[in-house]
């Protein structure tokens, strides 16, 4: 009767989830799908507990206190987190939540290897005193041996990911020498290992293999190079779902399994898509930069030297002149938009411009700032209208016949380098062509380079001029001026 509750209240669980997602791939419905999600998360978490307890070879009234105390320590941290984090440090977060969950695969496989999997006695011969084993069952020894493995490389890899992210290791490609070869070796020496385990299934290859998986994940990623790092977050997040679909395995957890499947094609399907987006081959990107340079900035090209040319300067009260005689505003925002919280202005600018009868829209790049759809949430949240949001797709053959673009706080997503120069670490990425507009602002507080660290054309073309300073409040000085 219990089982049977439980396993209606996981059903309705992954029914939530798959609602929850369908709901998140929209802007307008995506908060109903994060409450969907949270519902069948609290529902699932609530049947987990009720079938831990019952399902308890110990006194029942010390699992559930057990789970309790791991549950508040875990819900407080998470709380304090979730309300300290800032919207441009959610990558990191979101990385290092994916290695909690590598971490969990590994503990549990190991776990359920050394209470399930080991061979155990079942029977002594009464007369020879001879102990008879259970033969642990072949198919368990491979989701363990999985499970332990796929959430190795995830908890190590977004070590790393975690670490770029939050500039605490630079973002530039580790490029050891024969490292595709030392990649497949070490898958070679996980099917080995493999093939040993289910021979002789001991504790050995096990933790060999562990060994050599987290060494795997945190090459995998730190040969990826900063322009790239999008597609490894995504990639992570679908580890991470591999990870967890084979816990549920070990665990003959049905919902662990449906909801670590849909995480991990999901992700998949993200990871796919960002690549499109950025050009690049997504076998080469999940093999840890297979095939390609890793995207190395070249010598020289980050730093500015003088060797691009010289840029101009405008100020805020220019800009605003600029605007009023303008007929087509287009703004394209990136990462510095989200790190000086210049969303509210910007939308303020947006809506007294559309007053004056202005066509003014969005041109958002796949990968501009730190998160897919990061731009999407910030404009979202400044509430502007979803119909002027367009992606770079929709806007770029547009940009041509547009007057004025302003450029807030992006760099690598609006860098000519990128279809011009075949050398460049950004090589072959879509940018949106702003510099086919009749006159480009650019916002930013130097002529650093972006994420990429590699330096800007754009900046020295003869139609763009620099705006120095916060973008917020040069934003607000053009408010002002107007
Ligand atoms: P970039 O990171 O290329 O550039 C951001 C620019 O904002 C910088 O040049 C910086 O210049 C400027 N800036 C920073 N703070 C401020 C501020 N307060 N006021 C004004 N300007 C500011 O941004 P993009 O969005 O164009 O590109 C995103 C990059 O991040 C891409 O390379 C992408 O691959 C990568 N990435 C994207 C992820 C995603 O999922 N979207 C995840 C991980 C990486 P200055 O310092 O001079 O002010």
């Amino acid at each position: 009767m219990l089982t049977s509750a439980v396993q209606a209240a996981f059903v309705i669980a992954a029914v939530l989830f798959v609602l929850s997602l369908a709901g998140l791939s929209r802007q307008e419905t995506a908060r109903r799908g994060n409450i969907l999600g949270m519902v069948g998360m609290v529902l699932a978490l609530a049947a987990t507990v009720v079938l831990a307890v019952d399902q308890s070879q110990r006194d029942a009234l010390v699992t559930l206190v057990l789970i309790a105390l791991v549950l508040i320590v875990g819900a407080a941290v998470g709380v304090r987190r979730a309300q300290r984090v800032e919207m441009t440090q959610m990558p990191e977060l979101i990385a290092i939540l994916h290695s909690f969950v590598g971490l969990a695969a590994v503990l549990v496989g190991i776990n359920s290897y050394l209470t399930e999997a080991v061979a155990h006695p079942i029977a002594v011969a009464p007369l020879s005193g001879q102990i008879f084993y259970a033969q642990p069952d072949a198919v368990h020894l491979v989701e363990v041996f999985l499970g332990v493995l796929i959430g190795a490389v995830t908890f190590t890899g977004s070590i790393v990911a975690y670490l770029k992210l939050s500039a605490r290791m630079k973002s530039s490609p580790l490029t050891l020498p024969g490292r595709n070869w030392l990649n497949l070796g070490a898958l070679v020496a996980c099917a080995g290992l493999l093939t040993w385990f289910l021979v002789e299934p001991g504790i050995w290859p096990l933790l060999a293999m562990t060994v050599i998986a987290l060494a795997l994940g945190w090459h995998l990623v730190a040969a990826i190079g900063g322009g790239d790092m999008p597609v490894v977050v995504s990639m992570l997040n679908s580890y991470s779902g591999w990870a967890a679909a084979a816990t549920g395995f070990m665990l003959s957890n049905d919902l662990l399994i449906i909801t670590g499947a849909l995480v991990g094609s999901s992700g998949a399907i993200l990871s796919f898509i960002m690549c499109r987006a950025m050009n690049r081959s997504f076998v080469s990107v999940i093999l840890g930069g297979f095939g390609s340079d890793g995207g190395a900035p070249a010598p020289g090209g980050g730093a500015d030297d003088g060797s691009h040319g010289v840029h101009t300067e405008i100020q805020a009260a220019e800009v605003a002149e600029l605007l009023k005689e303008a007929r087509t505003v287009v703004i394209t925002p990136g990462y510095g938009m989200a790190v000086a919280k210049a969303q509210y202005p910007v939308a303020d600018l947006v809506s007294r411009l559309r007053a004056q009868g202005v066509q003014v829209r969005f041109g958002v790049h796949p990968v501009a700032g730190r998160l897919p759809g990061h731009m999407n949430v910030l404009l979202a949240e400044a509430k502007v209208p979803y119909d002027i949001v367009l992606e770079m797709d929709e806007i770029n053959d547009d940009l041509a016949d547009t007057d004025v673009v302003l450029v807030i706080g992006a760099n690598d997503t609006v860098n000519p380098a990128a279809l011009d120069d075949p050398h460049s670490p950004i090589a072959g990425m879509p940018v949106l062509r702003v510099w086919d507009a009749g006159q480009v602002i650019v916002f930013k507080r130097s002529m650093a380079t972006g994420y990429a660290g590699v330096q800007n054309p754009l900046f020295f073309r003869e139609n763009t001029a620099m705006l120095f300073g916060d973008a917020k409040t040069q934003v607000e000085a053009i408010v002002q001026a107007l």
